[in-house]
């Protein structure tokens, strides 16, 4: 069934909470769905490909994005640009594709400003779980999981202003749940009158 225009949703929660892991798995299980690539000014960590992960630009041609408008919502975290280009954003959209923001929370609270989106926010079972699998992945130094452990201090409270919230302790289960949002968003009323209209008029 057509809906005619795809559903925006928009993911936060704490840097090593499992976002990332969450999401590749719901984009291979559901159909029609896929993660916006934000732009960002970080360092590729290892592993992480350019155009897939992120696009990794450079300091100057993220300040002409955020000045040419070509962005929904852009944010400073730990000394690097992050941002979410509109153009690839909204071709899917129209195309009625289902796109989800893998973003922190100030930059959701912008998306939700300037139009409507379902979002999710992602919790860790302890603030020592999140800790450990933060050094587990290897892929900050210390002091870098310390300024990611502040940020989680500051975030956490965020997580009132989302429509759903979802603990990732056991993976499985928090997939289960994040894919049967999206169903059940998917199956709104509010976004099937064309396809009801269809079945009673023909
Ligand atoms: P984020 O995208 O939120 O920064 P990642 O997806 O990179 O987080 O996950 C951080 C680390 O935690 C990875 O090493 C990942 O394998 C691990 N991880 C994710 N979910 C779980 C879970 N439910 N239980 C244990 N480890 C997990
Ligand atoms: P990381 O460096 O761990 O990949 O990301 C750091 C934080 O930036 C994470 O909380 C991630 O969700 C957020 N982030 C990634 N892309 C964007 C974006 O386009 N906009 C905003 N606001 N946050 C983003």
């Amino acid at each position: 069934m057509s809906r005619g225009r795809g559903i925006l949703f928009v993911i936060s929660g704490p840097s090593g909470v499992g976002k990332g892991t969450v999401l590749k798995k719901v984009c291979e299980d559901m159909k029609d769905i896929s993660v916006s690539v934000s732009v960002t000014t970080r360092k590729p960590r290892a592993g992480e490909i350019d155009g897939v992960h992120y696009n990794f630009i450079s300091k100057n041609r993220f300040k002409e994005l955020v000045e040419s408008g070509g962005m929904y919502e852009y944010v400073e975290v730990l000394g690097c640009g992050y941002g979410t280009p509109k153009q690839a954003v909204d071709e899917r959209l129209a195309k009625d594709e289902d796109v989800i923001l893998e973003i922190e929370t100030q930059g959701a609270e912008k998306i939700r400003s300037v139009r409507e989106c379902v979002s999710i926010f992602i919790v860790p079972p302890s603030l020592s779980e999140l800790k450990r699998r933060l050094e587990e992945r290897k892929t900050e130094n210390s002091a870098q999981i310390e300024g990611r452990m502040a940020k989680c201090r500051q975030e956490l409270p965020c997580a009132y202003d989302y429509d759903y919230v979802v603990l990732n302790d056991d993976l499985e289960s928090c997939i289960r749940k994040v894919d049967a949002i999206i169903e059940a968003e998917r199956q709104k009323v509010s976004r099937n009158i064309k396809n009801i209209d269809k079945i009673i008029f023909g």
